[in-house]
């Protein structure tokens, strides 16, 4: 990845883009599966950026992995058992045993380099998560541990790399992924995915929730403003239990407190009935979208 003179140019589409003054490159590699950058950015902090894509910077990270992870496990009853897909550099796992009420979390990442890389050169975002006790870290595809799986789980979060054809995500978007999540979560198991850009990306936004809510049959979509991505973020659900959505602000700052989950710098209950304010013009959007198969994925525009 080329990062010019001292500028990372990361392309929301072809003719637009956002450019990262960057100070210093930290790591740069390639995986058998991607491109991995860690730099040091003049605005948001250390970045990591795989395939010309930031990931997580240390400025505004926080708003990704609250954003991504509580209102599901806040929704669940009682999340013990957590599956995370993707997930890397460990802000979502990090996020994710916040819960006491959590017993395990199996975290399965296609790439173990971005795992080693991150908890080297951005142990700040794992913050010792990945020694947790409680934490089973598997090396592979998502989409082919979900297919052999056994176990079942309580809440799973997607957090892997945007749907890019030819990435490594490409198949963690379809309708046949979201039968096998739907297969390995309990009666009243919720998933969670990042969904891309609601704004750049709106209509593979709105195919991903057509996407789920055509398997499960409840679903939903919420965003969040991330700086870093130069857009409101898209996050998506589908429940087979209790929905996120219809939970008051006074609900979730309760469950807040009694699962002992203070000290967040994002997420509460003002913010989650924020998340969930969709405007009309998406809305429409997502009722119109198809459904994404394995045989017709869906794709951000680059
Ligand atoms: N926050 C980022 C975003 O919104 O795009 C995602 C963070 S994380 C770095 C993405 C992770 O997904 C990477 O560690 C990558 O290795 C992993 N990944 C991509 N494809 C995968 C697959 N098929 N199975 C498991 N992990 C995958």
């Amino acid at each position: 990845m080329s990062l010019g003179w001292k500028w990372f140019i990361e392309y929301q589409t072809p003719n637009s883009a956002h450019m990262h003054g960057i100070k210093s490159v930290i790591y740069s590699g390639k995986s058998k599966m991607q491109s991995i950058d860690i730099v040091e950015s003049c605005e948001y902090g250390k970045m990591l950026i795989l395939d010309g894509k930031v990931q997580s910077t240390m400025r505004d990270e926080y708003l990704y992995h609250e954003a991504l992870v509580h209102p599901a496990m806040i929704a669940h009853p009682r999340p013990e058992e957590v599956l995370i897909i993707g997930g890397g550099e460990g802000g979502t796992l990090r996020e994710v045993l916040r819960h006491t009420a959590v017993r395990e979390t199996v975290m399965v990442d296609i790439d173990i380099e971005v795992v080693e890389s991150s908890k080297r050169y951005l142990p700040e975002l794992s913050r010792g998560a990945f020694d947790d006790g409680r934490v089973e870290l598997v090396v592979g595809d998502g989409r082919r541990f979900v297919e052999g799986c056994r176990s079942r789980f309580d809440v799973v979060v997607v957090d892997v790399t945007d749907p890019l054809e030819g990435g490594p995500a490409q198949l963690l978007y379809t309708k046949e992924f979201y039968e096998g999540i739907k297969r390995i979560l309990n009666e009243d198991g919720i998933v969670v995915t990042q969904a891309t850009s609601v704004y750049y990306s709106a209509y593979c936004f709105a195919t991903i929730y057509r996407t789920v809510e055509s398997v499960f049959g409840r679903a939903g979509g919420y965003q969040a403003w991330i700086p870093a991505y130069d857009s409101m973020w898209g996050f998506v659900y589908g429940t087979k239990g209790p929905d996120p959505r219809v939970l008051s602000g006074d609900e979730v700052d309760e469950r807040l407190v009694k699962r002992g989950i203070g000290d967040l710098k994002f997420y509460e209950g003002a913010i989650h009935r924020a998340l969930f304010t969709l405007p009309r013009e998406l809305r429409t959007v997502m009722k119109n979208a198809p459904v994404a198969t394995d045989s017709s994925p869906t794709f951000m525009p680059i």
